[in-house]
């Protein structure tokens, strides 16, 4: 989450018409400047129109859920014309989310249009055969599919994104995503950049264990992780610790998993303020009395509201240089985070 990432920008998925290109149904297109201006300053986009691509054309007939009865599970539906049932394109939709798996491996997030019964993420509305509108329960197909696919990908639409907490929660998971498979499931096997000393060699020689690498990146992680569900984060930290009856990879699936669950609650402020108090602990020793106390005020002020995160952060990095605890330096917690880079802020 440095600065220094965005220099190489991050492969994300993204329904084509959020790109301004004309795949909709009705030779139309949902342009998202958040999409295309905002987030493309660290995002390198993947685009993809599941029903162009499988033949349907443009411009087409609109098609839409259709369920036997509210409330059906999600998986029990069919993509069929709005005015023709006979036209169900289910399964051409489904095989091409297979197709394109190998492609995706190595998006680190995906943004799908919202309300489509191809590629909505949440509560696409569902249909009975006469027609009738049944309930908002839906998943597009090809979103639906993605998702069982790529259980741990970060995913969100397009129109959520608009709202700066989701945004900053999606950037969160996709900058942890990407750095878990440069750190630890990656071909390299790196580990955490900031557990790295600037004269350390990277060679793939003395390159830790998997196991190492995953508990390098899960202590690194553990204040963001905290900031965002204290209880599992807590739980996580066990897993890790008695995990000897489990392989390698079974560890590294399990902890992936487990982080991108964690990450999918947005921080609270109260987390937060918990995450940083520790932080604050970690450097106490070597504050004096008018600093600490400075310290203390600030993450007070913003816990009550008063001030924002990016102040104590600032604050904290001060003093950072102070410690010579190779922990606090890691923290993840502790580095720019998207609000500062003014990935939360548009106008
Ligand atoms: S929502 Fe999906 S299927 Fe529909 S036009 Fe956009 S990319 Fe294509």
């Amino acid at each position: 989450m440095s600065r220094q990432r965005l220099q190489q920008k991050i492969p994300v998925g993204i329904s084509q018409c959020a790109m301004g290109d004309p795949v909709r149904f009705n030779g139309g297109h949902k342009h998202s400047k958040v999409c295309t201006e905002l987030l493309a300053q660290c995002f390198d986009y993947v685009p993809l129109c599941p029903e162009v691509a499988i033949g349907m054309g443009v411009p087409r007939k609109p098609i839409h859920l259709l369920v036997g009865r509210a409330g059906a599970p999600v998986d029990a539906v069919q993509v069929v014309g709005v005015d023709d049932l006979t036209v169900d394109v289910t399964q051409p939709l489904r095989d091409y989310a297979d197709s394109v798996v190998p492609e995706l491996e190595q998006v680190r997030g995906y943004i799908f249009m919202q309300n489509s019964p191809s590629c909505g993420l949440y509560g696409v509305r569902r249909y009975l055969d006469n027609g009738h509108g049944i309930d908002s329960e839906g998943v597009g197909v090809f979103a639906r599919r993605l998702q069982q696919q790529f259980p741990h990908l970060p995913m969100e639409e397009v129109g959520r994104l608009n709202n700066s907490e989701l945004r900053e929660n999606f950037l969160t998971r996709v900058f942890t995503y990407d750095a878990w498979f440069r750190c630890v499931e990656g071909q390299g096997g790196q580990p955490p950049e900031s557990l790295r000393g600037e004269d350390e060699p990277s060679s793939r020689d003395n390159l830790p264990t998997l196991t190492a690498r995953i508990i390098e990146f899960y202590t690194a992680y553990k204040y963001l992780l905290l900031a965002h569900h204290q209880e599992k984060t807590r739980a996580l930290g066990r897993l890790i610790a008695d995990a000897k009856s489990m392989s390698d990879d079974e560890l590294a699936f399990a902890v992936r998993g487990r982080i991108m669950d964690i990450l999918s609650r947005p921080a609270s402020r109260k987390d937060r303020t918990n995450a940083l108090m520790h932080s604050a602990g970690h450097l106490s020793e070597f504050l004096d009395k008018r600093e600490k106390a400075e310290l203390k005020e600030l993450i007070e002020e913003y816990r009550l509201g008063h001030k924002p995160l990016s102040a104590v952060l600032t604050l904290l990095r001060h003093f950072l240089p102070r410690s010579p605890h190779r922990f606090i330096h890691s923290q993840v917690l502790l580095a720019a985070e998207p609000a500062e880079l003014g990935l939360c802020d548009f106008h």
